[in-house]
Parts: structure tokens; sequence; C-alpha cells
């Protein structure tokens, strides 16, 4: 059932839909049931690597001097080494490498979630990110954006660790997430390659693309 009638992402204040050709093209294959575990592995990681390059777009630069072999000139770097990747544990993992290669500094930290069987709620099992590194910008990496528990509990862990610059990176969001955030978390940003039609009653996105966990790490066939 699609409670929020027909979504776009102007409906959302808090989402944006990089809709790139090359990221739209490889969203595809990575959706066909059909793609292998070791292109899906490679897929996930080139679009991470696509959507860096625009959610990195307003990081602030500062001025630096260079030697070029003629003259000394007055350039542009990313001011300090400020960003950390965080993924969420597991599926998150597969889109550290694809920006780490454009931003080889990022430090990485971790969060692992499991619900709880009586409240249902994300609890975190395993938190580790960078010591001092409140200061930096926060990317919490997830490829899938289904229900907002995870998204919503890992935000609310870095925000407990005094992190305050915090983006959302998915592949694919479902409107009742994107929801979720905006009501928790209405001042993190959200950039997803897709955002879908709705969630099934087992928590998967339609149309989605199955279980992203299992499709990295091959743990189980598509069906
Ligand atoms: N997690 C997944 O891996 N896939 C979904 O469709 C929803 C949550």
């Amino acid at each position: 059932m699609d409670i929020f009638g027909p979504m776009s992402a102007s409906s959302f204040p808090n989402l944006t839909v990089l809709d790139h050709p090359l990221i739209q093209h490889k969203l595809s294959i990575l959706r066909d049931k059909h793609t292998s575990t070791r292109d899906f592995k490679q897929l996930v990681g080139e679009i991470a690597t696509l959507m860096a390059y625009e959610v990195t777009k307003d990081l602030p630069t500062e001025s630096i001097q260079i030697e070029t072999p003629l003259e000394t000139m007055s350039g542009r770097q990313v001011s300090g080494k400020k960003l950390t990747l965080v993924p969420i544990l597991r599926a998150g993992l597969g889109m550290v490498e694809g920006i780490a290669q454009l931003v080889p500094s990022a430090r990485v930290g971790h969060i692992g979630l499991y619900r709880d069987h009586e409240t249902l709620e994300p609890v975190d099992y395993y938190f580790k990110i960078p010591g001092s590194e409140v200061a930096r910008d926060f990317f919490i990496l997830d490829p899938m954006l289904a229900t907002g528990g995870s998204a919503v509990a890992a935000v609310g862990a870095l925000r407990a660790a005094g992190a305050r610059r915090i983006r959302f990176l998915c592949l694919v969001a479902a409107p009742e997430g994107v929801h979720r955030m905006l009501e928790a978390h209405p001042d993190v940003p959200i950039f997803t390659a897709a955002l879908d039609r709705e969630l099934d009653s087992h928590g998967y996105i339609l149309p989605g693309l199955g279980d992203a966990g299992d499709r990295l790490f091959g743990t189980r066939t598509p069906e």
C-alpha cells in the first residue's frame, strides 16, 4: 500500500535525488536480479563514487600556495581532512571504497545496529568513530533507506557523540524512510540515486533491488 500517494523528490525538503544519467544507468543494472554478486559490488562502489562528486560539491575550501614548474600560484584545497564516512553495517560497507577513491583522506567510522525484539527499535551494538572528530563532516552510508529506523538511530548515535554536520547517502530510498527522517532529523540532508514507490509488508523497498547486504556479500541468491 502506498500510504503517501504519488511521491516526488520535491515532496521532501530533506531529499536530493541524484539523477545523473550514469548513476541511473548503473542503478538499473544493480536492480536487475540477474546481476552477479561481483558486478553488484562493483556497481555499488561506482554509484557511490558518482554520488560523492555531487554530495561534496559544497565542502569548504581554503587557499594553498603551489609551485608549478614555472612559478608560484595560489590554488585551493578542501580545508583540512574533515570528512568521516560512517557505513551502517553491513551493507553500508559497499559504499566506502567508492567514496574513498575521491576523498582518500576521509576517515571511516562504523555503526552496527540490531532490532530489539521487544521494542522493535534499532539498538546500536557497535559504534566506533575516529576520536576527537566531532568537528568533522559525517556521511552516513547505507544503500537502502527503508523504514528509516536504522537511519534515525544512526543519526541519533552520532549526535549523542557530538557530531553536528551529518548527511545521509543511500542508493534507493522509500518515502516512508525519508518521511521518518524528516520528522526525526529534519536538518540532515538525504542524497539518493532513486526514490522508490513504497515498502512491502516485510520492510523491503518496491521495486527496490532486494536485500542489498545479501546481494553485496553473496549470502543469499536473489529470487
Ligand atoms: N534493506 C534492504 O537491503 N533492502 C530493502 O529493500 C530494504 C531494506
